[in-house]
């Protein structure tokens, strides 16, 4: 009788040990601001839909606020760092149509991000707001910095085309 609970309880154990890795290893698209951002995948591969490549879902760690209430968030949030990460044509609002920044927002493009997140680590340990224009590419770079060690990384949903209140437009 002992040996059968035993046995039963190590079955148990192990059932859920492998239903815990097995949940450990969904697959989702590196986050693009895209409706297939939220499909998930058993493995590793590219996603169906923009072909950017599938990430392990525990590893996408990063926070979102909402473009309406951007404002009020750096109001409450004054050491917060944002960061924009388009052109610096965008950002300097030489483009067409021209989205503006917000005040006292650094500027480092995402294809620079790779190799100027050093700039960054002095920020470490603040709270770090990325956003473009649409959201298409700050979650990606949100997702890089994760990568990077950054653990308080938000990205606006939206971009500053929805950014509708002026307070602390640029
Ligand atoms: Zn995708």
């Amino acid at each position: 009788m002992k040996t059968l609970k035993l046995f039963l309880l190590t079955l148990i154990c192990i059932s859920l040990f492998s239903f815990s890795r097995g949940r450990d290893e969904k697959y989702q698209c590196l986050p693009c601001g895209r409706d297939c951002d939220k499909a998930v995948f058993d493995k590793p591969g590219e996603c169906t839909h923009c072909h950017m490549k599938l990430v392990k879902s525990a590893t996408i760690t990063f926070k979102s606020v909402k473009p309406t209430s951007i404002c009020d968030y750096i109001k409450s949030n004054p050491k917060a760092i944002l960061l924009d990460v388009r052109t610096k044509d965008e950002f300097d609002g030489k483009t067409d149509p021209n989205f503006g920044t917000l005040k006292n927002a650094i500027n480092i493009p995402i294809q620079q991000l790779d190799e100027r997140f050093s700039e960054l680590d002095k920020y470490k340990s603040q709270t770090i707001v990325v956003y473009c224009s649409h959201s298409h590419r700050s979650p990606q770079a949100a997702y890089l910095l994760s990568q990077k060690g950054f653990k308080n990384i938000i990205n606006m949903s939206g971009g500053m085309s929805e950014v509708t209140n002026k307070d602390c437009k640029k």
